[in-house]
């Protein structure tokens, strides 16, 4: 095994499947098979889940709204996804617990780094909503933050392609891929991966991002087993 506990950040995007909105629960589904395929290993998983596919708080600021409003309509969104992967784990047998950065204990427990080692030791998946819990920061952020939090081993991104090229594949074909990058490569070259800020985390704390792409089923389990497509950014 190429890694023994890791965090994945899953994009709210990646949730809505082909529906441009919400969540589609088979791409859901789908994506908790996989997270039980790796937890088979025995690798430890902990999960950052974005919102994108519900709200974004630029969405508000851009119509003339309060940014700060936007933001927390953003990391609510969070929530509804993390509760959605919740229960989509839990149909397969999958132990998860969501732990939220903003305080709603009704609905789910309040994220402390204690807590979630504990239920991380016991042998729960770790899913963490609310991103980090202020406005302005991004999901991206809240994955290294709590990567370095948990101590993992790396951060793994789920993006739509197979790793981190030099322009969107998707409009420019012939866009270069990357095998290997460092965290400094990243940002000098401004590739559009993961926000700067989130980068910047993972660098200080030596903390390697493997990009790849969510789409791909049992994608996640063979490059945790050291083969599958993933560009590694390590320092
Ligand atoms: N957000 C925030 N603080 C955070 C994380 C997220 O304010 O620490 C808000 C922000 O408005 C963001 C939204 O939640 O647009 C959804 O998160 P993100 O855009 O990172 O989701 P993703 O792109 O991964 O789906």
């Amino acid at each position: 095994m190429r890694y023994k506990s890791v965090l994945l950040k899953v994009s709210g995007e990646a949730l809505m499947g082909a529906q441009g909105f919400g969540i589609d629960v088979a791409v859901a589904d789908r994506i908790a098979a996989d997270i039980r395929q790796v937890r088979e290993l025995g690798v430890k998983i902990s999960v950052v889940i974005g919102g994108g596919n519900i709200f974004r708080g630029v969405a508000v600021a851009s119509k003339g709204g309060d940014r700060v409003t936007g933001d927390h309509m953003g990391m609510l969104a969070t929530v509804i996804n993390a509760l959605a992967l919740r229960t989509s784990l839990t149909k397969i047998g999958v132990d998860a617990i969501v732990l939220s950065a903003i305080a709603m204990p009704e609905i789910c427990e309040s994220f402390s780094q204690r807590a979630a080692l504990a239920h991380a030791q016991a042998g729960r998946v770790v899913i963490f909503a609310g991103g980090t819990g202020n406005p302005f920061f991004t999901t991206d952020s809240a994955a290294a933050l709590r990567a370095a939090e948990m101590g993992v081993e790396a951060l793994f991104k789920g993006t739509q392609v197979d790793g981190i090229y030099s322009a969107d594949p998707k409009i420019h074909p012939d866009a270069e891929r990357y095998e290997t990058l460092t965290h400094d490569e990243i940002l000098r070259k401004g590739l559009a991966v993961m926000d700067i800020a989130a980068v910047a985390l993972a660098r200080e704390n030596h903390i390697p991002i493997v990009v790849f792409s969510i789409h791909e089923g049992g994608e996640f389990a063979r490059i945790i087993s050291g083969q599958g497509r993933a560009t590694i950014v390590s320092d």
